[in-house]
């Protein structure tokens, strides 16, 4: 008999974003709610039949969302903040939506800012992202969804083998935010109730496993969420003592937290072997008699295809210890992060195509190892099968190209220095480009209108020839250049309207990229991502933005900034390679890019920005781990700006607003320039810049641009007035939050009027 097997959560947005496209028509009035409840049930019976079909032995329940799990579990425990209104037996879907998306349209009713929604942001370090729950000191929590059950007696009674997946009270608080900052933790008695409730009622309904998820465990976490979580699941067993608890760790190792987590009293512990492998032996040595031990071995953050010898491996290492009885095998996390099936591919060639494995591809590899464990006689061809894959990927003359890996191997620290010290640049891009002080600038992107996307489609599918597409961006372009010379603005951009996408439009031309047809990831509520795949050494082989930029500089005599993507934010916006360290891919990418800085060099442009909004999330979730990453990503940065000259100026955009904690890496990226997000936190994050004497310019972003709102002069004149009572004149630049893609002319025009009126009448002030 083959080992136990079981699947942690399944991509919920659908083979085809089915669940985009009912809730998008439901938001929008052209569906009923009925209509949306319905698609919603047939994709997850859909996901539990292919699962079953896989061959998995428990599957899951409840990971499905209409927006996500988080604010279902928020919804779940009557967390809804009292701006929602108040919960009656249950929270209602609308009420649920509009914790997620706000209510928008009583802005326009009542000239207020309407109902915010709740915050999102990413879970851990993956693109999703999540609803935060918002919660108060005096918090109470009430069961208010009985959302879990109906999903786990749907399935049963459907005949699958259901097991209810919830996110575990510890998770929970910790990724909440309290009001007044205090701690979380100190909610347990009053939520603890609540979970304790829930799981008695699937135990009286006859549920055997439940999955509590517990991914803070890879977290630092605070002595006061460490007692928690002893009280918190000694409290959950005593409430249901028939119910089997499996508790799911998941996207890093447990390091302080292993010995507490295996001493808790649940009946089996699901544990991340992708990410934590190098604790297999603590984990084997800590895991009590009686604990089944789920070994988490097929990677559910990336898409490649699993390496069967090296997990037999650490299988076969972990049957020795516990039997066959005590293990299980699983994805190492929910497959949420991955696409739904290789199955759509059409275009992919057979070769590269062997290479991967997404959600369904998986659960058959989850399968296949688990008899493969046990030496079921039928399977050993798969292993054969996966040898010969594996051996093919690792000598593959597409992954390896020798001239990339000369130049990497050659890289000096010459090589990540500019020529002088910022002070002498400054002084060589100023007299190449006299600006006045406060010179304004825009982030980069103009808005794409539905002409811009139709024209990019008709190319993309024949209707436009390519010359008659560039003509249409020329187009544009000049439209955008008159535009911004009307305005005044001090540095201008080209609109980027040849871009449907920051990273997949640099992906699509360098090499080592492939783009998959329907390899959609859901980003968050109905929106998706398809992140393009790095599986070889990457290098650029022509110029990939020098064309555009340099025809917008044709049109004016005042400097125009080219625009890149950063090497960070192309890395963690894409799947990477498993065979080679990020760092180096890192590298290879800065390479690429460096040999984009000196061609738009060479084609005259004098300031070039290097976007690198991905820095901060990809830092690594534990502190320990951050000054590594911090070292070889700020230098991956600085290989690919050096190559600049004295005199030109490069910039660097980052869209976020916390910058405390790493100022001093974002003050080594010794861009001459950086804009940051910083009108929603009004100016106030300015202060670490200050506070840390921040050597070179800034220009913070001084109208919200995530808002269609027109800020007045007076208004943005404001800002800048508070930006100079923490830094000197000669250090700010003037300049929108973000990029101007998603707002339309009408908003923009006369916002950027306003902007730099505002800078004219602060400079007169000086
Ligand atoms: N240059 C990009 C733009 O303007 C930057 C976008 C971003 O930071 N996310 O759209
Ligand atoms: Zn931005």
């Amino acid at each position: 008999m083959e080992l136990c097997t079981h699947n942690l959560g399944y991509p919920r947005i659908g083979p085809n974003r089915e669940l985009k496209r009912a809730l998008e028509s439901y938001w929008k009035g052209d569906s009923t709610l009925e209509a949306l409840l319905q698609t919603a049930a047939e994709l997850r019976r859909q996901a539990w039949t292919r699962q079953k079909a896989a061959g998995i032995r428990w599957i899951p329940t409840g990971d499905f969302s209409l927006y996500d799990h988080v604010l279902d579990t928020a919804a779940l425990v009557g967390a809804v903040p009292s701006r929602f209104g108040s919960v009656g037996e249950e929270v209602s879907v609308d009420q649920f939506f509009a914790m997620a998306r706000g209510l928008l349209e009583r802005e326009h009713e009542h000239g207020s800012r309407g109902i915010p929604p709740m915050e999102m942001t990413k879970w851990f370090d993956t693109n999703y992202h999540y609803i935060v729950p918002e919660l108060k000191p005096a918090q109470t929590f009430r069961l208010s969804s009985r959302k879990p059950f109906t999903e786990f007696l749907e399935a049963r009674q459907s005949g699958f083998p259901a097991k209810p997946v919830l996110l575990g009270p510890i998770s929970f608080l910790r990724l909440s935010k309290m009001e007044g900052n205090e701690d979380a933790a100190s909610l347990l008695p009053a939520l603890l109730p609540v979970y304790q409730e829930i799981l008695r009622k699937f135990d009286e309904l006859g549920c055997e496993w439940i999955q509590i998820d517990e991914p803070a465990l890879v977290l630092d976490l605070s002595p006061s969420f460490q007692h928690a979580l002893t009280v918190a699941y000694s409290g959950l067993r005593s409430s249901a003592p028939r119910l089997k608890l499996l508790l799911a760790t998941y996207f890093g190792p447990l390091r302080d937290n292993l010995e507490t987590v295996f001493s808790l009293p649940v009946d089996a512990v699901h544990w991340d072997a992708t990410r934590g492998g190098a604790e297999l032996d603590s984990v084997l040595a800590a895991v009590p008699t009686g604990m089944i031990l789920s070994l988490g071995i097929v990677d559910g953050r990336n898409v490649w295809r699993n390496n069967f010898s090296e997990s037999l491996r650490s299988i076969e290492q972990a049957l020795a210890v516990l039997g066959r009885d005590r293990l299980w095998i699983a994805p190492s996390c929910s497959l949420l992060h991955v696409p739904v099936s290789l199955e759509g591919e059409k275009r992919l060639d057979p070769e590269f195509r062997s290479w991967l494995a997404f959600a369904y591809e998986k659960l058959h590899e989850v399968v296949d190892l688990a008899r493969l464990a046990v030496q079921d006689p039928a399977s050993l061809s798969t292993l054969e099968e996966n040898r010969r894959i594996q051996d093919a990927r690792r000598r593959s003359g597409r992954v390896h190209d020798p001239a990339v890996a000369r130049r990497v191997a050659a890289v000096g620290p010459l090589d990540l220095q500019r020529t002088s010290p910022y002070p002498t640049r400054k002084k060589a891009q100023r007299s190449r480009n006299p600006l006045p002080l406060l010179p304004t600038t825009t982030i980069g992107s103009f808005p794409q209108t539905p002409e811009v996307r139709k024209a990019r489609a008709r190319w993309r599918t024949g209707g436009l020839t390519t010359e008659q597409y560039d003509s249409f961006l020329e187009g544009e372009i000049r439209r955008v250049i008159a535009l911004q010379e009307d305005v005044d603005l001090d540095v201008l951009v080209h609109g980027e309207f040849e871009r449907n996408d920051m990273v997949e439009y640099f992906g699509e031309q360098l090499a080592g990229f492939a783009f998959t047809e329907g390899g959609w990831v859901q980003s968050y509520g109905s929106r998706c991502t398809k992140p393009p795949i790095i599986f070889g050494d990457v290098s650029r082989p022509k110029p990939m933005t020098v064309r555009w930029s340099q025809f917008a500089q044709s049109l004016t005599k005042k400097p125009v900034k080219g625009m890149l993507t950063g090497p960070i934010t192309i890395l963690q916006w894409s799947f990477v390679r498993d065979d080679q360290p990020r760092s180096v891919t890192a590298r290879q990418i800065a390479l690429a890019i460096r040999d984009e800085v000196a061609d738009l060099e060479k084609a005259g442009l004098s300031v070039i920005q290097i976007d690198e909004p991905a820095l901060r999330e990809g830092l690594p979730l534990r502190r320990a781990d951050w000054p590594d990453y911090l070292t070889w990503s700020v230098e991956a940065f600085r290989l690919s700006s050096s190559i600049a000259a004295d005199g030109t100026a490069i910039h660097t955009h980052m869209c976020y607003s916390e910058f405390n904690d790493i100022i001093d890496a974002i003050a080594a990226l010794d861009a001459d320039v950086i804009s940051i997000e910083s009108s929603r936190s009004n100016m106030e994050l300015l202060r670490a810049f200050a506070h840390f004497r921040y050597p070179n310019e800034i220009g913070p972003g001084v109208w919200d641009i995530h808002s269609p709102r027109i800020p007045s002069v007076e208004e943005i004149a404001e800002r800048i007035r508070r930006a100079l009572a923490v830094l000197p004149a000669s250090a700010l630049w003037v300049n929108p939050d973000c990029g101007l893609k998603t707002r339309n002319l009408a908003e923009v025009v006369p916002s950027l009027r306003h902007m730099v009126e505002a800078a004219k009448r602060v400079r007169k002030e000086l």
